[in-house]
């Protein structure tokens, strides 16, 4: 984008002007979540979180990929690690991130297993050439966004006769999770920020049951300060109408079927499946798993590896945090026993997690 044009996104008096018109409009109370991690972060580093009237509630979701990463996935990598022959390879965020008995990846290195931080999957095509020896196992987290290169990463493995390349995959869709969050009646929202990337593969369709079967609105919605702003206004103007919509505010990058050709490799080589999801438990058919033809990258194949219910972290909310249950100053470790420089949790170790972004913002 344009400076010229980001500017326009930034406006400080327009942004007043919605400010104001919403604090008006506003009768009660309002809970309003973001579901994706790069809007929390967004809304606090512009300094919204706290300009925001006090009638809006605002959450933060299950968007962050780390966040969501169950326990029990957790515990699975982790186990891999140090195996012989093994090269685990994986996104920096995933180093930090506690599993049981206080092991994380950084001090399995430290115990001599080799993992490879790598910035793109397809880095892990160069590194299973370069060690024909070793499996190299990708540990998969994330949504739609990430599912669509990790298939393309596959392919072209397969194309190139690379056959020492695993993919531990515990991939997740995002209208599953906000449909588990809607039919549970403890959790409480009035309405939805749409992610902007996982939409740009997804487009606007897979959301409309939010609307019809909930009665609840959503908007797909960027990443700058007025993007927000008109999101959050349209959706207090249809409930003061008692009207509610699935609307698209993102359409300078998402369009109405999102990018079929990213959608078709990601559902050539994954189906779905169900799914546990930290905090949300298992949601049927929220999980992307490995096709049968494609089941030679099967990490949970090769290594036998079940995913079941495993204890949650003592004393962290994170569960509760991703439901928007629980705001982070809720958890009794925040900010004391758990910082970013000693996360307890996942949501504080992640740049895009709820309580990360709380200390970073709200402590400073
Ligand atoms: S992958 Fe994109 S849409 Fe999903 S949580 Fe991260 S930034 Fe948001
Ligand atoms: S503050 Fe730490 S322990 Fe508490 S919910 Fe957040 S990440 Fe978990």
């Amino acid at each position: 984008m344009s400076f010229e044009l980001l500017e326009k996104f930034r406006d400080p008096a327009l942004c007043r002007k919605i400010l104001d018109k919403m604090e008006s409009e506003l009768d009660r109370e309002l809970r309003f979540m973001e579901v994706c991690g790069t809007h929390t972060v967004a809304i606090f580093q512009s300094g919204l979180r706290s300009l925001l009237p006090e009638k809006i509630v605002h959450l933060s979701g299950p968007g962050c990929p780390v966040c969501v990463t169950h326990e029990s996935e957790v515990n699975a990598f982790l186990d891999l690690a140090g195996h012989e022959n093994v090269i685990l390879a994986t996104f920096g965020d995933l180093m930090r991130v506690p599993g049981d008995k206080g092991r994380n990846l950084k001090k399995a290195v430290a115990d001599g297993a080799r993992v490879k931080v790598v910035y793109s999957p397809f880095d892990t095509l160069k590194l299973a050439k370069e060690n024909p020896g070793d499996l190299v196992v990708f540990i998969g987290v994330g949504f739609e966004t990430t599912a669509p290169t990790i298939a393309a990463t596959m392919k072209m493995a397969r194309e190139q006769g690379i056959d020492n390349l695993r993919i531990l995959c515990f991939h997740k869709t995002v209208p599953t999770a906000l449909d588990a969050l809607l039919s549970d009646e403890a959790i409480n929202i009035d309405g939805f920020i749409l992610p902007g990337h996982v939409s740009a593969i997804i487009g606007v369709e897979p959301y409309e049951f939010i609307a019809e079967n909930y009665a609840k609105s959503a908007v797909v919605t960027g990443f700058e300060p007025l993007d927000i702003l008109q999101s959050l206004n349209q959706m207090i103007e249809w409930r003061n109408k008692g009207e509610a919509h699935v609307a698209n505010n993102y359409t300078r990058i998402v369009g109405e079927h999102g990018n079929p050709k990213a959608l078709e490799i990601m559902y050539e080589v994954f189906e779905p499946c169900d799914a546990l999801w930290r905090g949300l438990g298992l949601i049927p058919g929220s999980g992307l798993e490995i096709r049968p033809e494609w089941e030679s990258f099967d990490a949970k194949k090769q290594f036998g590896i079940e995913i079941k219910e495993s204890p949650a972290l003592p004393g962290c909310k994170c569960g509760d945090i991703l439901k928007g249950v629980k705001q982070p100053d809720q958890c009794p470790l925040f900010g004391k026993a758990c910082t970013p420089a000693n996360p307890v949790g996942p949501c504080m170790v992640s740049t895009e997690g709820s309580c990360a972004a709380y200390y970073k913002y709200k402590l400073d």
